[in-house]
Order: structure tokens, then C-alpha cells, then sequence
């Protein structure tokens, strides 16, 4: 019998692999009274988000993934959130309590650590550029700068919204130099770590890439896209083509997802099957 009911909230929700990655994830470990479902949220003519949310309680859900777009608008309707997601000022896990209190936590930018460490990565006195300044970028800025990074610099077209995430940053850390600047016209091009987390190259039709065509990488370099489909962006296969270690975001997809999976079931999850479900769906 199926007691405990997760989901995700988001608009819109059907190309999401979160059901099938977190169903085989339950289905392995033999946790046979969990499903997780897409919870499809409309954003017109009037988003019922609110209603959606409460109703994760009134419905005895354990908790919830969030995704575009509404990780941020989220967070009025919850009780609480963890320090993480109060700085990064998004949520993309809910927990509910069995006190029936809804918990916000952001799982995105320790997933996006855990993949590094997977492919033994550290983070730890390195220089790191983010080209972006959406939902991602603050998640994996914050996670960067909490694991140690020393240099961070943050492009973006619109570049206020890069010197916000900037100036949000510099209130929890601030000995470390954290800078802004726009998309294409400056950058630190030899960080060690470049990491894409704008969509641009999400449309394999239509290919492009956040970079400038003529910037060489170097092969010390590590150029990570949070995009995973396609599997290799037009950004990854300029990484590739000068020898830097190019990786794509299917891992971080996986180990966010695991660490909400541990968040509601109190479980490690099978981070080995989750991974390969996902592959057999490219
Ligand atoms: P947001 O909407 O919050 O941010 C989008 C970012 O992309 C902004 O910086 C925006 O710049 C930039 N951007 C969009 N289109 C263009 C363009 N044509 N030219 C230049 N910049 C552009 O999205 P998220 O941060 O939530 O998600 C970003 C990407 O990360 C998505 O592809 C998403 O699927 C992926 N993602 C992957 C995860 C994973 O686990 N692998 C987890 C979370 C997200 P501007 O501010 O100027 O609009």
C-alpha cells in the first residue's frame, strides 16, 4: 500500500525524470509504500501554487522536489528553511514534518558538489567562473564559497542580476574576492573551474554557447554545463576540443535528487541506479 507520496511541483512538468529516477530509486531499495508523482502546477490564468503547497500537508505528502518556476516563489508558504536555501533565497526540496511543518531546503548546489567529488574534484582553494546569475548559479556559488573556493567571479547578460547575486554572496563571505561582470565582455577565462548555468545550448536545434568562440581552454581547466540534453553542449565540445575535463549535468541531477531522497526517506540512496535509469532515457 502506498503511505508515503513525494512529487514535483513545477509548470512545466511532463519531460521531468525525476519520477522515474526517484521511483527506480525506491523500487531498489524495496521501499514499496513510496511513489513520487508529477504534481503539474499552471501558471495561468492564476497560478495555484499556494494551494498546491498546502495541499502536500492536508494530503499526508512527506515532501516535494520544486523546479522552474517556482523555486523561489515558493518560499513564502513554508514554515522554515534551512540556512542553505535562506542564502540562496531558493528552495527545490520540501520535507513535511510529521508535525506538519513544511521545510525548504536546496539541495542543488551540493549535488552539484558531490558530482565534482565524483569525478575527484575539489573545490578547496580553487578559482571558479559561473557564467549565469539564475536560480543554479546561486545555488552552486554559495556551495562553491562554503567548500572553500577562493576566487569567484559571476557573468551574466544582465549583469544587475549578476552584481545582486554578487553583493548577496559577499554578506556570508566575505574575505573571499567574489566579483561580477557581464556576459562574453569580461572574464576570468583561466579559472580552474567554468561552469555554464545559463540555458543557452539547452536547444540541440538551434546550438550556442555562452563563450566566445575564439576563447581557448586550457587542459588543466574544468568546464562543467548543469545542461545534460543534450549529453555534450556546443560549450562542452569547445571544452573538449582544447583537452579540458568537460562534464555535463546529469550527475548534479542525480545527487541533488539523492540528497532529497535522503531528506524524506532517511535512506542512502542508490546513486549507481539512479544514474543508469537516466542514461537509458538519452
Ligand atoms: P533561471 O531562469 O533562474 O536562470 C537562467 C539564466 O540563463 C540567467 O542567468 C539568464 O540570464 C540566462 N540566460 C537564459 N537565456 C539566455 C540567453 N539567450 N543568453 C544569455 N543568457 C541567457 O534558470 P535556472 O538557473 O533555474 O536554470 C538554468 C539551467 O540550469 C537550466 O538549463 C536548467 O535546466 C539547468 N539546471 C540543471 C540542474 C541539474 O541538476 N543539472 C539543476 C538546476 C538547473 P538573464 O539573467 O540575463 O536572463
Amino acid at each position: 500500500m502506498i503511505k508515503n507520496m513525494v512529487g514535483i511541483i513545477g509548470w512545466p512538468i511532463s519531460h521531468s525524470l525525476s519520477p522515474i529516477m526517484h521511483n527506480h530509486a525506491f523500487l531498489k531499495l524495496s521501499l514499496d509504500s513510496w511513489t513520487y508523482v508529477p504534481l503539474p502546477v499552471a501558471t495561468s490564468p492564476e497560478t495555484r501554487l499556494k494551494e498546491a503547497v498546502f495541499g502536500l500537508r492536508a494530503l499526508g505528502f512527506k515532501g516535494a522536489n520544486v523546479t522552474v518556476p517556482y523555486k523561489e516563489s515558493v518560499i513564502p508558504y513554508l514554515d522554515s528553511l534551512t540556512k542553505e536555501a535562506k542564502n540562496i533565497g531558493a528552495v527545490n526540496t520540501i520535507a513535511v514534518t510529521d508535525e506538519g511543518k513544511l521545510v525548504g531546503h536546496n539541495t542543488d548546489g551540493d549535488g552539484f558538489i558531490n558530482d565534482l567529488s565524483e569525478h575527484q574534484i575539489t573545490v578547496a582553494d580553487k578559482s571558479a567562473l559561473i557564467l549565469g546569475a539564475g536560480g543554479a548559479s546561486r545555488a552552486i556559488a554559495y556551495a562553491l564559497l562554503s567548500h572553500g573556493c577562493r576566487h569567484l567571479t559571476i557573468l551574466n547578460r544582465t549583469k544587475t542580476k549578476a552584481d545582486d547575486v554578487v553583493l548577496k554572496l559577499q554578506e556570508n563571505f566575505n574575505k573571499v574576492m567574489i566579483e561580477s561582470g557581464q556576459l562574453h565582455k569580461e572574464s576570468l577565462v583561466n579559472a580552474d573551474l567554468v561552469i555554464n548555468t545559463t540555458s543557452i545550448g539547452l536547444n540541440e536545434n538551434a546550438p550556442d554557447m555562452p563563450w566566445d568562440e575564439g576563447v581557448a581552454f586550457s587542459k588543466n581547466q574544468v568546464v562543467y554545463d548543469v545542461i545534460y540534453n543534450p549529453k555534450l553542449t556546443r560549450f562542452l565540445q569547445h571544452a573538449q576540443k582544447y583537452k579540458a575535463k568537460a562534464i555535463n549535468g546529469l550527475g548534479m541531477l542525480v545527487h541533488q535528487g539523492a540528497l532529497s531522497f535522503e531528506i524524506w526517506t532517511g535512506h542512502k540512496a542508490p546513486i549507481e541506479s539512479m544514474k543508469q535509469i537516466l542514461r537509458t532515457r538519452f
